[in-house]
C-alpha cells in the first residue's frame, strides 16, 4: 500500500484566527502568501514536500491582512511561506498593505528571506519606526558548497544584499549556516568564518557603526525524501567542526555565534531517518525520562534517555549507516557509483509515502550534487521533472506581480493629545490571570478593534497613550482599576465606553467614565491609597480556632512594624509598614463583599479589608505586607488566598 500525499490551495481569509489574552509565540496576524517551495535546496525536506509551488493572488492577500488587523487588533502582521522572496508580489503587496495602514503604527515580519531578492522595497516594508529582526540563510560559506546544496546563491548576491539591509538602517543581521554538508571540507567550514569577516569589511562605510552579526551554526542531519537522505552524518565530524570554527571566530569578536548542540542533532539524525525499529526506542526512550529534549535544561537528561533505549534495542546511534555498510556517498568516488550503486537502489523505510517526487530523480539529483552542479527554480526557469507536476498535485502557480505603488514612506502614528478619559473598570474571574502588560495590549487591540482614536508615544518604540494608576498583582481580581486613555480627537465619553466595552471580555466590565484635564495631573501621579480585600486563612489547619477581630485590633494598636526591604542597588532598608496601613478590619457575614468574593466556607479564613499607601513612588502597602503584620500579632503562619483591589484612592 502507499500513501499518497494530497495538496491544499491556501486560503488567507483563513489567517484571522483566535486572539489570545496573554502573550504568545508568533503573537501576530499570519497571511500565506505562498504554499511550497521549488527552489531545490538539496537538504530541504520542505522544499521537496511541498511542490509544486502556489501563490496567492495579491488582493486576497491585501485584503486578508487589511480586514484581518482590523479585526483582531493586532499591531503586528506577518506574511508566511517557505521562501517569502519568491512571492514576486511581495514588494508590491507590502507596499500597498504599509500605504493602506500607515498611521496605524503596524510592523510586518518576514520569515527568513532570500538574500539575493532583498532589496529597497523590500526593506521599506519590513522597516519603519520599528525594526524587526532580519534573518537570511546563506546555508554554507563557499560558492561550492553552496553550488553542492543548490542554494543559488552568489557571493556578489549575497554581499548586495547585507550591504542594502546596512544602508538602510539595520545594525546587525542574523545569518544561519549549516555544517556537516556533503562533500563538505575544512576550507568550507572555514570559509563560513571568512565570508562573514569579508561582509563586515565590505559593508564598512566612514561614519557608520560597522555592521554586527548573529551567526547561528546548525549541524545538518539529512532527511527523508530528499536528495541527501542517503548521505550520514558523524557526532565526532560535528564536534570537530565547530572546534575549528570556534577557533576561527574568536577574532572576530563582534560577531555572536550559536552552534546546535551535538546531542541535540544526533537525536535529529536518529529518529529523522528511523524505520519500525524506533517504535520501541522511542517508547522506551519516554519511559527512561526523554521528553522536551531540545531544551537545554532537558539535554543531557535526553541524551542519556536515549543512549540508554538504543543500546537495549540492540541498535546504535548510526543504525541507519550501519544497515548501509558504513558507506557515505560522499566518500565514494563518482564515478564508481555511475547512477548504480546498490546502496542506492536498497528500498528505504519510507518509500511507500508517495510524496509524488521520484526516487530515480532524487538519486540523479544527488549524483548532480556531487558534481556541484545546479538544477534552476521550476517557478522561474525549466522543469527538471522531478515528477510531482501532474493531475494529483497540480502544478506550478505563479502570479504575474502587480507593479509596486510609490510607497508614502514612513509615518509616526499620531502622538496628538485632544482628550483624556479616565475609566474605572474591573479585573474579574480568569482576567486574574492576565499580567499587567497583557492587560495594556489587550487594551491596544481593543481600542484598534474598534477603531477608536488612542495617540500614542513619540520614539522609536511607539506605545498607544494609555496609563494604568497602578499595576495590579498578578493573581489578584478588581472592581476599582482605574486608567487613562488620551485620544487624538474628542469623542463623547458615553461613546467611548460603549464602544470599548463591546472589544472587551465580560471579565473585564467598564463602570465609569470622567473627562479630565489634559494639563492636569495623571491618574498615577494622583493615585495615593488602595483598598484591598484579602482572603486569609490559617496555615495550620489544626491550630486553635482564630481571633481575627482581636489580632485586627492588636495590629492597629502597633505603632512599629518593620520589613526589610531591597532597594533597586540593592541595598536592604528598613520600612515601618504600619506608617503605611490606615484602616484594617475583618469583615463579617452582614458586611456585603464586592462582586465575584464569597465568604470562606471554613472557619479558618477571613476577608480583611485594609486601606492603606498606593503610591507610584514606592511607598505603598502590598497584600503580603498586611498578612505578615497579622502574622506577628497571631504568632502563626497565614496563608493569604486571594486578593481583591475594591478601590483605588486619589487624592
Ligand atoms: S529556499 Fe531552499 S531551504 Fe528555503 S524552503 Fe525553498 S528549498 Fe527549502
Ligand atoms: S515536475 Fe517540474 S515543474 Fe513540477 S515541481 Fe517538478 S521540477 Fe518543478
Amino acid at each position: 500500500a502507499r500513501v499518497l500525499r494530497r495538496v491544499a490551495t491556501p486560503i488567507p481569509a483563513y489567517a484571522m484566527g483566535l486572539v489570545p489574552y496573554v502573550e504568545t509565540v508568533h503573537d501576530r496576524l499570519t497571511v500565506e502568501i505562498r504554499r511550497g517551495c521549488t527552489r531545490g535546496c538539496r537538504f530541504c525536506q520542505p522544499g521537496m514536500l511541498t511542490r509544486p509551488a502556489r501563490d496567492v493572488e495579491p488582493e486576497a492577500v491585501v485584503d486578508a491582512i487589511e480586514t484581518g488587523m482590523r479585526k483582531t487588533g493586532y499591531n503586528e502582521f506577518s506574511l508566511l511561506s517557505l521562501s517569502c522572496s519568491d512571492y514576486l508580489a511581495l514588494p508590491a503587496v507590502g507596499v500597498e498593505v504599509k500605504n493602506r495602514l500607515k498611521d496605524e503604527n503596524i510592523s510586518l515580519s518576514l520569515p527568513s528571506q532570500r538574500v539575493d531578492r532583498f532589496d529597497e522595497n523590500i526593506a521599506n516594508i519590513i522597516g519603519g519606526t520599528r525594526l524587526t529582526g532580519l534573518t537570511f540563510a546563506p546555508e554554507a560559506g563557499t560558492q561550492r558548497m553552496r553550488d553542492i546544496i543548490n542554494k543559488g546563491l552568489t557571493n556578489e548576491e549575497l554581499l548586495r544584499g547585507i550591504k542594502t539591509a546596512h544602508e538602510q538602517g539595520w545594525g546587525r543581521v542574523k545569518l544561519y549556516f549549516m555544517i556537516g554538508l556533503p562533500g563538505e571540507t575544512d576550507a568550507d567550514v572555514l570559509g563560513i568564518a571568512e565570508t562573514v569577516r569579508w561582509l563586515r569589511q565590505a559593508c564598512t562605510q566612514p561614519g557608520r557603526r560597522p555592521l554586527a552579526f548573529n551567526i547561528t551554526i546548525s549541524n545538518f542531519t539529512p532527511k527523508p525524501h530528499t536528495p541527501f537522505q542517503w548521505h550520514s552524518v558523524s557526532t565526532e565530524e560535528f564536534r570537530r567542526k565547530q572546534r575549528l570554527l570556534r577557533e576561527e571566530f574568536r577574532a572576530l569578536r563582534w560577531a555572536k555565534v550559536n552552534f546546535t548542540d551535538v546531542r541535540i542533532s544526533a537525536m535529529e539524525d536518529f529518529v529523522g531517518r528511523g524505520d519500525r525499529r524506533l517504535a520501541a526506542v522511542v517508547r522506551r526512550a519516554w519511559e527512561l525520562g526523554a521528553g522536551m529534549d531540545s531544551w537545554w535544561e532537558s539535554v543531557e537528561n535526553a541524551f542519556n534517555a536515549w543512549t540508554q533505549a538504543i543500546d537495549e534495542a540492540d541498535l546504535t546511534w548510526k543504525y541507519r549507516k550501519v544497515d548501509q555498510g558504513e558507506w557515505n556517498v560522499m566518500d565514494t568516488d563518482v564515478t564508481d557509483i555511475g547512477g548504480n550503486h546498490p546502496s542506492l537502489d536498497a528500498p528505504l523505510p519510507w518509500d511507500h509515502l508517495d510524496t509524488g517526487i521520484d526516487k530515480a530523480w532524487l538519486k540523479d539529483d544527488l549524483l548532480r550534487a556531487l558534481e556541484a552542479a545546479t538544477v534552476p527554480d521550476c517557478s522561474f526557469e525549466g522543469c527538471s521533472h522531478c515528477g510531482v507536476c501532474g493531475p494529483d498535485f497540480g502544478h506550478n502557480v505563479v502570479v504575474t506581480p502587480p507593479p509596486i505603488p510609490a510607497f508614502l514612506g514612513h509615518s509616526q502614528p499620531s502622538s496628538e493629545r485632544v482628550q483624556r478619559l479616565r475609566v474605572t473598570l474591573g479585573k474579574l474571574g480568569s482576567m486574574a490571570l492576565l499580567g499587567h502588560l497583557d492587560l495594556v495590549r489587550l487594551f491596544d487591540r481593543a481600542l484598534r478593534r474598534a477603531g477608536l482614536p488612542i495617540a500614542f508615544t513619540g520614539g522609536f518604540h511607539p506605545g498607544p497613550r494609555l496609563s494604568p494608576a497602578s499595576a495590579l498583582p498578578l493573581g489578584a481580581t478588581s472592581s476599582g482599576e482605574v486608567v487613562d486613555f488620551e485620544l487624538t480627537r474628542a469623542i463623547a465619553p458615553a461613546d467611548f465606553l460603549r464602544q470599548l466595552a463591546a472589544q472587551l471580555p465580560p471579565e473585564i466590565p467598564l463602570y465609569a467614565i470622567a473627562e479630565v484635564p489634559l494639563d492636569g495631573p495623571s491618574a498615577t501621579k494622583r493615585l495615593d491609597q488602595a483598598e484591598y480585600y484579602l482572603h486569609v486563612s490559617l496555615e495550620d489547619i489544626d491550630a486553635a480556632s482564630p481571633t481575627w477581630d482581636t489580632w485586627v485590633e492588636g495590629v492597629l494598636a502597633l505603632d512599629e512594624v518593620l520589613w526589610e526591604k531591597k532597594t533597586k542597588s540593592g541595598k536592604t532598608q528598613l520600612i515601618n509598614l504600619r506608617e503605611r496601613l490606615h484602616e484594617l478590619a475583618a469583615v463579617g457575614p452582614d458586611h456585603p463583599l464586592p462582586v465575584g468574593l464569597e465568604y470562606p466556607k471554613d472557619s479558618h479564613g477571613v476577608w480583611l479589608r485594609a486601606v492603606g499607601h498606593c503610591r507610584n513612588d514606592g511607598n505603598l502597602l502590598r497584600p503580603e505586607h498586611v498578612v505578615s503584620m497579622v502574622e506577628k500579632v497571631a504568632n502563626q503562619p497565614l496563608a493569604l488566598q486571594h486578593v481583591h483591589r475594591n478601590r483605588l484612592i486619589f487624592l
